[in-house]
């Protein structure tokens, strides 16, 4: 009989969705164990609704079965069932053609599409977790490998502690993707020249407004230079509302700053009445500025991997970026029960990085383009509603249709090769 594998100490480095997705996924593996450290002082998400395609759920359903059924009981699908199959319904928002339906985009019948407010979500994810694995106000400030010992992670509070790995999942802002990302131009995210002004609104209030269609399913408004999106969350009993706009400067001061009617009622003005409505009903929208990480070709260093916003943060105009988390958290969850000790674990990295890079990189450039195409102005596209059906129709399909058990599968032939995976999903 082959010895037991040595037992692997993991730090997780931030409890987003990513962090405790990747937690929930390594709990069925009796010789890896983990100590999660955040940097707030209680597990909370900000921002409102998030949206899932196929690709999401089905990570989710990989990770844990029993996370996909308390996951099923806080998401909302679209309100109407002559919808569920609808991803977005697009409409010009604005121009001589407002209020025109540019394309109803339609999944194939066995995907699915839902949105979930995040903090609902994060409940769920906590409620996974067993005692003590936790460690709050702990901010990453450094990380050091020294040769031949374990890794060191030190935090803000001049403490310190001690893990095989490190997997850095603490966001767009990471701490941990210094010590990964050697270039200094790939290291810091850069402003993408937009904005997203957030908000919710009562459902009852939308309906009254907007008719029971429009409402209850999700729709975009495009107009020349920004777009608006809805969608239900809360069952139904809430409307989300996330509304883009061009830049005309670089962005200055907080990323995200709260009240912001005046601006948004100004970046709309002249908008059709569908996007008026909705903006006179949000009472207090925040405003998002839109930041991505630049390119690059790693997401390890040693025995340290970075997973989520922290390895690949994007543009937000596929509703992507939660869901590579959890598909980095399903790639992780894979390979890192494979090592036999924590001396296959840049193995483990290696193998994850060579399936990961490829699919995660393509997202955050071909999202920046779907941005433009949603703000009509893509290359090629502009305001042609007949290149903007098909536009619309075709881009995002690579992003739901992966075979999420061929990835993992290819990563771990990629372990068992012990040189990475081959053949490494390309955006269509
Ligand atoms: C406007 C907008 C709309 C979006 N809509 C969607 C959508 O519809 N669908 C979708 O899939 N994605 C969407 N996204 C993207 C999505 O929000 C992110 O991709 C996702 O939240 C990333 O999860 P994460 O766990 O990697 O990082 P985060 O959610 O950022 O979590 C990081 C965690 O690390 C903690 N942390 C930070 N620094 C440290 C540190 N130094 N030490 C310890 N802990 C630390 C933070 O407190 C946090 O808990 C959207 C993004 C934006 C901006």
């Amino acid at each position: 009989m082959p010895p037991p594998p040595k037992p692997i100490h993991l730090a997780i480095c931030g409890g987003g969705l990513g962090g405790l997705a990747l937690a929930i996924g390594l709990l069925s593996s009796p010789h890896i164990t983990f100590t999660i450290y955040e940097s707030a002082s209680a597990f909370g998400e900000i921002g409102a609704g998030v949206g899932f395609g196929a690709n999401s759920h089905k990570a989710i359903q990989l990770i844990s079965p029993q996370l996909w059924e308390r996951y099923r009981t806080r998401a909302t699908f679209n309100g109407w069932a002559s919808k569920s199959r609808t991803w977005f319904d697009f409409n010009v928002g604005a121009g001589p053609e407002e209020g025109k339906r540019i394309i109803e985009v339609l999944m194939d019948s066995e995907e699915t599409q839902s949105t979930v407010h995040r903090a609902h979500f994060l409940e769920e994810l906590v409620k996974f977790l067993p005692e003590g694995v936790a460690e709050m106000s702990k901010r990453v400030v450094s990380i050091e490998q020294p040769a031949g010992e374990q890794v060191r992670i030190l935090f803000a509070d001049g403490t310190d502690a001690r893990a095989d790995a490190v997997i850095g999942a603490d966001g767009i802002r990471s701490a941990c993707r210094a010590f990964v990302v050697g270039d200094d131009a790939a290291l810091q995210p850069r402003f993408t020249g937009a904005y997203a002004y957030r908000g919710l609104i009562p459902m009852d209030e939308a309906v009254a407004e907007l008719g029971e269609e429009k409402a209850r399913n999700r729709q975009m408004y495009l107009g020349d230079n920004g777009h608006i999106l809805t969608f239900p969350v809360a069952k139904g009993n809430i409307m989300n509302i996330v509304a883009f706009h061009g830049a005309e400067k670089e962005w200055d001061g907080p990323w995200v700053k709260q009240d912001q009617k005046e601006a948004m009622e100004k970046d709309f003005a002249g908008w059709g009445a569908a996007p008026s409505g909705i903006i006179k009903l949000l009472k207090s929208p925040d405003v998002w500025a839109l930041y991505e990480h630049p390119p690059t070709t790693t997401y390890h260093n040693q025995h340290l991997a970075l997973l989520g916003d922290a390895a690949h943060a994007s543009t937000p105009h596929f509703g992507a970026g939660a869901g590579m988390a959890l598909e980095d958290a399903l790639v992780l969850s894979s390979l890192l029960p494979l090592c036999d000790g924590p001396s296959d674990i840049q193995r483990a990295f290696r193998a994850y990085d060579a399936v990961r890079v490829p699919r995660t990189q393509a997202v955050v450039r071909e999202s920046r383009a779907q941005g433009k195409i949603l703000d009509m102005r893509g290359e090629g596209v502009g305001g042609d509603l007949e290149k903007l059906r098909e536009a619309l129709d075709g881009r995002v399909r690579w992003i739901w249709g992966v075979d999420l058990e061929e990835h993992c599968r290819e990563a771990v032939r990629g372990f068992w090769k012990g040189a990475g995976g081959e053949g490494a999903v390309e955006a269509a």
